[in-house]
């Protein structure tokens, strides 16, 4: 059997991209461990450590115990808020501004896709700009209160009626937000080619879109350091960190 080089990859999935009409990309959290934020599935990223998510990262377990799930993020807002865009992400914002990439469909909720300049991005698990109230559906900006939370370990309770305040982002037993959820599927349908980066491709319903988009016709590359279940549906899987990977593929398609 001979063994394609990741060059010969990479000049493949640039043909891809220079024969299609309509790319989007499917992210989750690989793409954003270069940015010091781990994943949830790696060996030893620690995120789990100690903590049984559908106890501790759960609508159930959160409405039984905040106290319990805020001292879990604690540790991942800061992180988080601390983060800034990796080279993976600045490569995904250059195929926006160049007219390779329609949209982001992506499971993260660290926002770096929009910091790193993507102007379309379906965020399918929520993210922290933003907070609501669990008794009163009260929104607020997310930011200060995390910072606030950060500081000082206890849990934002609403200013209007004393009800616990929560994220918004998606914990394990919510509905994914249905017009995110709605546009991400209308963008894969509409598609020629999906990228796929940094999933493991476990969580659905998000994990359900890459093969929605091999129903409908869609080629597939994945950039992701372990195997997935979609890899023998991909034209291309390379297994290499996408902070090297994707600004390769960028720079072949502005000088090749
Ligand atoms: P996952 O943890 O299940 O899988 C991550 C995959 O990325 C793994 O297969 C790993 O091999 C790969 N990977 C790690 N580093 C990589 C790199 N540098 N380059 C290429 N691949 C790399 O992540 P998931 O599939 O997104 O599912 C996890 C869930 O956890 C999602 O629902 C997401 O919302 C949430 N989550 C989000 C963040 C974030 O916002 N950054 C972080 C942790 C978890």
């Amino acid at each position: 059997m001979i063994t394609e080089t990741y060059t010969e990859k990479i000049h493949r999935a640039v043909a891809l991209f220079k024969n299609s009409n309509y790319v989007v990309s499917f992210t989750g959290a690989g793409i954003s461990t270069e940015s010091g934020i781990p994943d949830f599935r790696s060996p030893d990223s620690g995120l789990w450590q100690g903590a049984d998510p559908m106890e501790t990262a759960s609508i159930f377990g959160f409405k039984k115990n905040p106290q319990n799930f805020y001292n879990w993020v604690r540790p991942l807002a800061k992180t988080t808020m601390d983060a800034q865009p990796n080279l993976a992400h600045m490569a995904l914002a250059r195929l926006e501004q160049i007219g390779y990439l329609k949209s982001i469909i992506t499971q993260n909720i660290d926002m770096l896709h929009t910091r790193a300049g993507n102007k379309t991005v379906h965020e399918l698990h929520g993210h922290m700009r933003e907070a609501t109230c669990i008794s009163c559906f009260s929104v607020f900006d997310g930011e200060p209160i995390l910072l606030q939370f950060i500081e000082d370990g206890i849990v934002p309770h609403c200013p209007n009626c004393q009800g616990v305040i929560k994220p918004n982002v998606i914990l394990f037993g919510e509905q994914l937000p249905i017009q995110v959820f709605q546009a991400a599927q209308k963008a894969t349908r509409e598609s020629d080619l999906m990228i796929i980066i940094g999933s493991s491709l476990e969580v659905a319903p998000a994990s359900d879109i890459p093969l929605l988009a091999t129903y409908t016709g869609a080629k597939l590359i994945i950039i992701n350091l372990e195997p997935t279940m979609a890899d023998n549906k991909a034209d291309v899987v390379i297994n290499t960190r996408a902070a090297q990977a994707l600004p390769d593929i960028v720079w072949q398609l502005e000088n090749s």
